[in-house]
C-alpha cells in the first residue's frame, strides 16, 4: 500500500531514491519523505501530496546531498496524509529514521507503553511507535541496530517492509518484511533497496527478494547478511537475475492492473477485515460505528448513496442489511438524489460509497444529507479523501491503491465492509442469534481462501471468452443477493470490452428481455445452490427452450445445472449472504479475458476516469 526506496553506495542518492519513489508512486501517492545522510547531517523532507510536490520542496530546502537515502510514498493507514504524518519518522533522540509499508496492528499498546516510559510522538501513525520501539530496544540492552531491530519486530504484531538508518552507524541500512515486499538490488559496492525493482531495473539485474520472517543488514564493502526475524536463524542470499522491462514489474508479472488487482482480492479483503474482526472473541470493531452505536440503533431507515460499481455495492448492502438489521434501506444513485428534492428525515442514516473518495456526485449528495440533518457515513478506499472529511463517520476499505479504471477489489472490499457493519447492528439489536453470529464471523475469515479458488478457475474462464468475444450482447441474470452482482457483471464487460451488456433479476427476463433470447445471445446465469436456487434453474430452463446460450455461476459439485448449460463455472459455498464475494469473481475474470482478446485498453478503457470529480 506504499512504496519503499533506498540506497546506500557512490552514487548521489536524492536523484535514485525520487525517480524510484515516482516509479512506486502507483502503491499510494498521498504523501511523500525523504531522508538524506550526506556524511554528518541527517536531513528529512516530507509533504502531503505527490512525489513531484516532494521534489520541488527537496530542492527548495536544498535536502538533496548524500550517498545514502531512504525515500517513501505513502498510501495511508493511520492518521490522514499531512506533512507530520508523512515518512521517513524519526527516534525521539533524532538519530534513527525509518520507513515503513504495512500496519502494526499492536501499535496502540505499544505506544501507550512508550509514553509511560518518556516518549513522545509527533505523528498519529504506527510507524512512529516501531522506529521508538526500536531505539527503546537498542539503548535498554546497549546493542546493534540490527539486533534491536530484530528484537523490536518480535514484538509486534502486523504487516511491514521496513528501512531503518542510525545515524550514529552511518554505513548500514537495517531492512525487514513481513506480509510487505521488499527487494533488495546488489550493484558494485552499492545497494539498492525497494518494494519491488522498478527503482532499480537501469542500475543492477541482480537483486535479493527477501521472504517473509526475514530482515537483512545492508552494508556498504560486504555482503548482504539475512537472517530469520524469529529464531535468528542465517539465510544464504538467493540472488536473482531480473530478466524483466520496467513496466512489467510496476504491474508486477500481471498484464494489466485489472487483472492484478483481481488476483489481490483476497489480500484485499483480509486487510479490509484485519484488526476489526476478531472471530475468537465474537467482535467486530470498527471506531466510526462504535463511536455513533446509537444513532445506528435508532435509525429508521439507511440511504445508499454512490454511483457505479460503488452502487451496486450498495445494492448487496441493501439485501444484507435488510436481511440482518431488519432497518429498511433504499439505495440511490447520488446524481439522481441530489436533483430530485429527495425526503430525508434527521434519524436517516446515510451511507455514501466511493473508491476514490472523491466522486463529485456522491460529494454533493452528502451535502444534501447534511443539510437535512442525516448522520452520513462514509466507506472509501483512499484516505483522507474529501468524502472521507466531509462525512461525520466512516470507515476505510483498506483495499490498497486501485489503478485499473474497471472497479474490481474495491466492490469486494465495499461488500466486506458493509457486511461487518451490518452483522455489527445485527447482534447489537439482538437479531441475530449468538452461535449465527459467529457462524458469519468465522465464514467471513474464510472468503478470502474461496475467492482464491474462484480465482482457479481463470483458464477454464479463458475459454469461455474465446468462444463468445465476438458477440454483440450479453445478458447477465441473478437473484437476492446475487441480483446486483448481474448488474456489476454487465458493467465490467461494458466498461472495458463495449460490448452491450445489461443486468436483470433473473425472474424479470420473462417479463420483456426474453425476447432479446436467441441462439447468439449468451446469457451469464448465477445460480448458486442457496436462495433461489430453484426458481433459477427454471429460469435457465426458459433460456434454454429459446436457445441461449447459458454461461452459469454455480456452487461447487452442482451436477443439475451442469445439465442444462452450455458452461459452468464453480465457486465454494458460503453463507447466502456473503455469495457475492465470490460470484463476481468469475465475472470480474470474464470481461477481463473478452477485454484483452479484443485488443482493448484494459486498465485505460476509452471515455472513463478512476475517479470521476465531476458532477
Ligand atoms: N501504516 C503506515 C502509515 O499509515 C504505513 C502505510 C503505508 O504502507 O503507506 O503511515
Amino acid at each position: 500500500m506504499c512504496g519503499i526506496v533506498g540506497y546506500i553506495g557512490h552514487r548521489e542518492a536524492y536523484p535514485i531514491v525520487i525517480k524510484g519513489l515516482q516509479r512506486l508512486e502507483y502503491r499510494g501517492y498521498d504523501s511523500a519523505g525523504i531522508a538524506l545522510y550526506d556524511g554528518s547531517n541527517l536531513n528529512v523532507c516530507k509533504t502531503k501530496g505527490k512525489v513531484a510536490d516532494l521534489k520541488t520542496k527537496s530542492e527548495n530546502e536544498n535536502i538533496t546531498k548524500g550517498s545514502i537515502g531512504i525515500g517513501h510514498t505513502r498510501w495511508a493507514t493511520h492518521g490522514v496524509p499531512n506533512d507530520v504524518n508523512s515518512h521517513p519518522h524519526y527516534s525521539n533522540s533524532g538519530n534513527l529514521v525509518i520507513i515503513h509499508n504495512g500496519i502494526i496492528e499492536n501499535y496502540d499498546s505499544l505506544r501507550k507503553e512508550l509514553i509511560s516510559r518518556g516518549y513522545s510522538f509527533k505523528s498519529e501513525t504506527d510507524t512512529e511507535v516501531l522506529v521508538n520501539l526500536i531505539e527503546d530496544v537498542q539503548k535498554k540492552e546497549n546493542i546493534k541496530l540490527g539486533k534491536a531491530v530484530q528484537i523490536a519486530l518480535n514484538q509486534v504484531v502486523g504487516a511491514y517492509a521496513i528501512a531503518v538508518f542510525d545515524k550514529q552507524k552511518p554505513n548500514e541500512i537495517v531492512v525487514a518484511r513481513l506480509g510487505s515486499p521488499l527487494a533488495i538490488g546488489i550493484g558494485e559496492e552499492e545497494f539498492f533497496i525497494a518494494s519491488d525493482a522498478s527503482p532499480f531495473i537501469e542500475f543492477t539485474q541482480k537483486a535479493i527478494y527477501l521472504e517473509d520472517g526475514e530482515m537483512a543488514i545492508i552494508r556498504t564493502g560486504e555482503e548482504v547478511k539475512i537472517r530469520k526475524i524469529q529464531g535468528d536463524k542465517m539465510v544464504d542470499p538467493y540472488v536473482q537475475e531480473l530478466q524483466m522491462n520496467l513496466e512489467q514489474i510496476e504491474k508486477g508479472n500481471y498484464d494489466h492492473f485489472m487483472l492484478k488487482e483481481i488476483y489481490e482480492q483476497p489480500r484485499a479483503i483480509t486487510d479490509t477485515y484485519r484488526g476489526r474482526m476478531l472471530v475468537d472473541k465474537g467482535i467486530i470493531r470498527m471506531a466510526g460505528v462504535d463511536d455513533n452505536i446509537e444513532k445506528f440503533l435508532n435509525a429508521k431507515r439507511i440511504i445508499v448513496v454512490a454511483c457505479g460499481t460503488s452502487w451496486h455495492a450498495g445494492l448487496v448492502a441493501e439485501y444484507i442489511f435488510e436481511e440482518y438489521t431488519r432497518i429498511p434501506v433504499e439505495v440511490e444513485y447520488a446524481s439522481e438524489f441530489i436533483y430530485r428534492n429527495p425526503i430525508i428525515y434527521k434519524d436517516d442514516i446515510v451511507i455514501a460509497i466511493s473508491q476514490s473518495g472523491e466522486t463529485a456526485d456522491t460529494m454533493a449528495a452528502i451535502k444534501l444529507a447534511k443539510q437535512n440533518g442525516a448522520f452520513v457515513f462514509g466507506v472509501c478506499n483512499v484516505v483522507g479523501s474529501s468524502i472521507s472529511r466531509e462525512t461525520h463517520a466512516g470507515a476505510y476499505t483498506h483495499a490498497g491503491p486501485e489503478i485499473g479504471v474497471a472497479s474490481t477489489k474495491a466492490f469486494t472490499t465495499q461488500i466486506t465492509i458493509l457486511s461487518l457493519i451490518a452483522l455489527k447492528i445485527a447482534k447489537a439489536k439482538g437479531n441475530i442469534s449468538k452461535p449465527d453470529y459467529q457462524h458469519h464471523l468465522s465464514e467471513l475469515a474464510l472468503i478470502p481462501e474461496k475467492v482464491e479458488k474462484a480465482l482457479n478457475s481463470n483458464e477454464h474462464i479463458k475459454q469461455v471468452a474465446e468462444k463468445y468475444m465476438s458477440s454483440a450482447n450479453f445478458l447477465y441474470l441473478g437473484r437476492g443477493f446475487n441480483f446486483p452482482v448481474a448488474l456489476e457483471g454487465a458493467l465490467k464487460l461494458k466498461e472495458i470490452s463495449y460490448i452491450h451488456a445489461e443486468g436483470y433479476p433473473a425472474a424479470e427476463m420473462k417479463h420483456g428481455p426474453i425476447a432479446l433470447i436467441d441462439e447468439k445471445m449468451p446469457v451469464v446465469v448465477i445460480a448458486t445452490k442457496k436462495g433461489h436456487y430453484q426458481k433459477v434453474v427454471s429460469n435457465i430452463e426458459e433460456i434454454k427452450s429459446r436457445k441461449g446460450k447459458i454461461i452459469a455461476i454455480v456452487t461447487e459439485g452442482d451436477e443439475n445445472v451442469r445439465n442444462l448449460a452450455d458452461y459452468v463455472i464453480e465457486v465454494p459455498d458460503t453463507i447466502e449472504a456473503f455469495t457475492p464475494l465470490l460470484t463476481t469473481i468469475p465475472l470480474q475474470l470474464l470481461s477481463y479475458h473478452i477485454a484483452v482478446m479484443l485488443g482493448k485498453n484494459v486498465d485505460q478503457p476509452r471515455n472513463l476516469a478512476k475517479s470521476v470529480t465531476v458532477e
